[in-house]
């Protein structure tokens, strides 16, 4: 996993330091096309970004996670993976981006984090929804142990265990054991707020 923060990469007028190694240099030109990446509205056309490893055809996805407001990449050919913080203020940031621009929905998306942290009650056991089940062929309990971030497109992540094994998944991707909990009536309010906010499909 690699941490940037991307100002540490740059000289007095905001480009790429000259100084460090041609290694060090080249990676920073990647993670700079990450942030200009991310930061354009959504197109079918928009450049895809190949993975900066030699040796590595993958393509790179990218997220932006909260409530840091960092960009998280990876490569899901290699798995390398990385976080980017002080992004904003690079020149890469296309500022036109109206999903990224919108601090109002950030503010209730971290709002929400916090309500859910302090009022749900943790751990609680969940299953997987029958799209995913196959990846996970173990039957035994999944238990959400906390919220860990929140990205766009995928909505809250949280922190699973099941028997020694720790998991990240989209809480959007499983199902609550006890459906008449107080966790359930909670997650299902915030699940409704969140589809609204992005027409998304029940
Ligand atoms: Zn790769």
């Amino acid at each position: 996993m690699y941490i940037t923060n991307m100002t540490h990469v740059l000289d007095d007028e905001g480009n790429i330091t000259t100084k460090g190694t041609k290694a060090g240099r080249l990676f920073a030109s990647f993670l700079a096309m990450v942030i200009d990446s991310i930061t354009q509205e959504y197109s079918e056309e928009n450049p895809v970004i190949r993975c900066y490893k030699k040796n590595c055809s993958g393509f790179i996805t990218t997220y932006r996670s909260l409530p840091d407001d960092d960009i998280l990449w990876y490569c899901s050919e290699c798995n390398v993976e990385g976080v980017i913080s002080h992004w904003r203020e690079t020149k890469w940031n296309n500022k036109e981006n109206e999903v990224l621009e919108n601090f109002e929905i950030d503010q209730q998306v971290v709002a929400w984090m916090k309500r859910l942290e302090s009022e749900l009650t943790f751990p609680f056991t969940v299953k997987p929804q029958p799209f995913i089940k196959n990846d996970f062929p173990d039957e035994s309990d999944m238990v959400i142990t906390r919220i860990h971030h929140f990205v766009d497109d995928y909505g809250l992540i949280v922190e699973l265990q099941q028997v020694d094994q720790t998991h990240y998944l989209p809480l959007c991707n499983l199902e609550i054991a006890d459906r008449a909990s107080d966790n359930t009536k909670l997650i299902n309010e915030f699940l409704s707020w969140w589809y609204s906010t992005e027409d998304r499909e029940l």
